[in-house]
């Protein structure tokens, strides 16, 4: 295995019962880079995260992360992972201070430490004045700037999105999208973001282009446009997920 690589997912499937969500899943994740994992709703990409989390069981395949075996070393794999899951995971009624204190204090962080990370991540997604207030009063965009903070307080060395801007007005939905882009760089962080939607993909990113549960393509934007022989990743995904665009008719 490449000494660099964050996360490594090999030979990964999975089944509800009869059904299967996840089949023969390959595939490597960088520090310092943004790997966009596309693939339309049912695609299989919140399973994916559940297994890399240890909320469910893989019983095929492997999962490591930063070299640690999520299965036979779960605490040094799972204490380098930060995550903001589909479906906000904060206390409403308690103060984003307080969700955030929460999560260090389950780290097992010192009071000094967590207050200065805390001040660091909060300042840098510009919610330091917002720290007294409850998670109810904020905004959907805000909410999830919270959830984003909370998620590196532990410095994890592999952050995981799944979603994170759905439901969110377009300014701030394009905040986040840059935020986490530029904290890959700057943190030299392995960031893998689940969505569907395409124009969260910059033209570096590393892109996985997930369908029922296969890789249908992975690698450089420019690798799947010249694998696909498409010029856009629109095309490109509608291709890898439909076979052909589909078009409307009027009637
Ligand atoms: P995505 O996050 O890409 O939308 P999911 O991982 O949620 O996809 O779902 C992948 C497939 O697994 C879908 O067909 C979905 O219906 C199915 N699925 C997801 N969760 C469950 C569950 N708890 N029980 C049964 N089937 C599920
Ligand atoms: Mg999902």
């Amino acid at each position: 295995m490449n000494s660099s690589t964050a996360l490594s997912v090999a030979d990964l499937s999975f089944s509800y019962g009869g059904k299967k969500a996840l089949n023969q899943v390959n595939f490597k994740i960088q520090p310092g880079e943004c790997t966009i994992l596309l693939g339309p709703n049912g695609a299989g990409k919140s399973t994916l995260f559940s297994l890399i989390t240890r909320l469910y069981d893989a019983r095929d395949g492997r999962i490591e992360l930063c070299g640690f075996d999520i299965k036979k070393q779960t605490r040094s794999a799972l204490e380098r992972l930060g995550v903001v899951f589909q479906q906000s995971t904060l206390d409403m009624d308690l103060t984003v201070l307080q969700n955030l204190r929460y999560h260090t204090a389950l780290h097992g962080m010192g009071r000094k430490l967590a207050e200065q990370r805390i001040q660091k991540e909060l300042e840098r997604l510009a919610m330091f004045d917002r720290r007294f207030e409850k998670i109810r009063q904020l905004n959907g965009g805000h909410r999830r700037r919270v959830e984003i903070a909370r998620a590196l307080l532990h410095k994890p060395a592999v952050l995981l999105l799944d979603e994170p801007t759905v439901g969110l007005d377009v300014p701030s939905r394009l905040a986040i999208v840059d935020y986490v882009h530029r904290l890959a760089v700057e943190e030299n962080l392995a960031v893998l973001w689940a969505s569907h939607l395409i124009d969260e993909i910059y033209p570096d990113d590393h892109l996985i282009v997930l369908h029922q549960g296969l890789v249908k393509a992975n690698g450089t934007v420019d690798d799947v446009l010249k694998k696909t022989a498409q010029s856009t990743v629109k095309d490109a995904f509608y291709l890898l997920t439909q076979g052909e665009r589909k078009s409307i008719t009027p009637p």
